[in-house]
């Protein structure tokens, strides 16, 4: 059996099905067995979370609830300094060891901007990087550094991933949903109903919480 082992960071303020449909199928399609929802802390001079990170977690756990893919790794919210991401990888790594097949998704908004990220060219001597599809974003990469890098890393057959710890980029073939936690957010400040883009049990801890409120 495969010992591929997903993470996938975000805000998830809140979680939505944009978030949990596509990796879904995601695993389905390439035969990963765990993901692990790695929640962010959001450094000070951003727009914060209008969620505390306790109540961002209660969400993921209300949204896996019944999805045994799925655990959650706290540690970036448990550190007092925003982490780079290139840095949890490198702990990750450090635990799993040198030949765990591990993968980092992210949706194709985070592709276009990858070569934004700290350290981004390093991100693949820790992992494959596993991008599924978003609608309302371009889907060529209009950063030539980042094109070239794509074109070098590709993988074409999703058993690359299982045999090489990492190394590769998997441009997944995932279902389009056009939600974002932004919609949502500005939906129930509005009084607007959200069903169909997030789990029940979310919407439930959003009613108990009073959360998204002015
Ligand atoms: P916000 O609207 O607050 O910016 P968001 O809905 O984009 O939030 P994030 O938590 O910022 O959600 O996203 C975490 C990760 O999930 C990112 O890699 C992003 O590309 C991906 N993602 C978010 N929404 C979708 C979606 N609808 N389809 C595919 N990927 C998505």
């Amino acid at each position: 059996m495969s010992k591929l082992h997903a993470l996938f960071g975000g805000t998830f303020d809140p979680i939505h099905y944009g978030h949990l449909r596509p990796v879904e199928a995601l695993a389905g399609q390439i035969g990963l067995k765990k993901v692990t929802l790695l929640p962010n802390n959001v450094p000070p001079h951003r727009p914060q979370p209008q969620a505390s990170a306790a109540q961002r977690v209660a969400m993921l756990q209300c949204a896996i609830a019944d999805r045994p893919l799925f655990d959650i790794d706290t540690r970036e919210l448990a550190r007092s300094t925003p982490s780079w991401t290139v840095a949890t990888l490198e702990a990750l790594r450090a635990e799993r060891g040198a030949q765990q097949p591990l993968g980092f998704i992210i949706g194709q908004d985070s592709l276009l901007t990858l070569h934004k990220w700290h350290r981004w060219q390093d991100l693949l001597s820790l992992c494959h990087l596993l991008v599924c599809k978003r609608p309302g974003y371009a889907t060529q990469l209009d950063t030539p550094a980042l094109q070239q890098w794509l074109v070098a890393h590709q993988a074409q057959d999703p058993q690359q991933l299982h045999h090489a710890p990492a190394g590769y980029i998997w441009l997944a073939d995932t279902p389009l949903f056009d939600i974002s936690a932004t919609e949502i957010r500005q939906r129930r400040h509005a009084g607007q109903p959200c069903t169909d883009l997030l789990p029940d049990a979310v919407i439930a801890y959003i009613d108990r919480a009073g959360l998204y409120r002015d």
